[in-house]
């Protein structure tokens, strides 16, 4: 089963909600695939098994057969091929290794190299809890490859959580995609209700199945519960805002190994999610 946590900004506690809810698990597996910016890792502690490069390829260009013609640059769709006067320009981090240009020029000059756009860290937390996190190289443009990339590296995993990149990205689409149900974590405020609906519309648009936990629940208003009643949305947790749980993260500890009222919410959370899967 697989199980996608996303949220429609950052800063909603998706990250807590991921690591809480995978620690509380007894047999689990999580991907942080918010690859531009991973911070679950700074929760999870545990023995780094492996390191792993994620690469993409892009267009190398044979200058002898080259002719100018310009068409591998009226096919990209990213201005990442330029023809100059006397040099096809090749703008690396802005291709997206479709292999296109390849494909349409007449007189085979362009040939493809590696570049590693970034890595993939697996890490052993317990014998029955692996947790992986992608980390894109600083410069890149784009992230799917390497969420890809450990999506398929855990794809025959029992129980999956997938810890999404906020918004509704390209990489939010690419983390999600194949999921069994997605947790969307919000805050009752009027920017956190807004920024959800963008989340509803997406996974309605992709007939995901979901349900709603409500951060920092005792703050805001209304607002966010009588939206989801109206939808029939289902509320599967609220939780309060607690200035003792700000310290205990500051400290990159988990909050249910210091707080029975979040090991309780994170217990109802899974037994709703779960059903009969769930065990604890
Ligand atoms: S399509 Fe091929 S021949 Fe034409 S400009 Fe591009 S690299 Fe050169
Ligand atoms: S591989 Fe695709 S994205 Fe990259 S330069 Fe060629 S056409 Fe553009």
């Amino acid at each position: 089963m697989k199980i996608a946590i996303l949220s429609g900004k950052g800063g909603t506690g998706k990250t807590t909600l991921s690591v809480n809810l995978f620690s509380y698990l007894n047999k689990a597996t999580l991907i942080d695939t918010d690859v531009e910016e991973p911070n679950s890792h700074l929760f999870l502690k545990g023995e780094t098994i492996k390191e792993e490069g994620v690469f993409k390829k892009y267009p190398l260009v044979n200058d002898d057969l080259c002719n100018y013609c310009g068409k591998c640059s009226d096919f990209c769709n990213f201005n990442a091929i330029i023809p100059a006067k006397k040099k096809v320009l090749v703008f690396q981090d802005l291709c997206h290794d479709c292999g296109g240009c390849a494909l349409v020029c007449p007189t085979d000059a362009i040939s493809y190299i590696d570049k590693e756009i970034g890595k993939i860290i697996y890490k052993q937390i317990d014998k029955n809890k692996l947790f992986l996190y992608g980390n894109l190289t600083v410069g890149e443009i784009s992230g799917v490859k390497i969420i890809e990339t450990l999506k398929k590296s855990t794809q025959n995993e029992e129980l999956l959580l997938i810890d999404s990149p906020p918004g509704t990205s390209c990489s939010t689409v690419a983390a999600i995609d194949g999921a069994d149900y997605c947790i969307i974590c919000a805050e009752p405020t009027p920017f956190g209700l807004s920024d959800m609906k963008m989340v509803v519309e997406l996974l309605r648009a992709d007939n995901q199945n979901f349900g709603v936990v409500v951060n920092k629940s005792n703050l805001g208003n209304d607002d966010i519960f009588k939206y989801l009643e109206n939808e029939k949305i289902e509320l599967l947790e609220r939780i309060k805002f607690d200035r003792e749980f700000a310290s205990i993260l500051a400290d990159g500890k988990l909050l249910i190994n210091h707080s029975e009222y979040f090991k309780n919410k994170m217990a109802n959370i899974a037994r709703k999610v779960l059903g009969d899967k769930y065990d604890q």
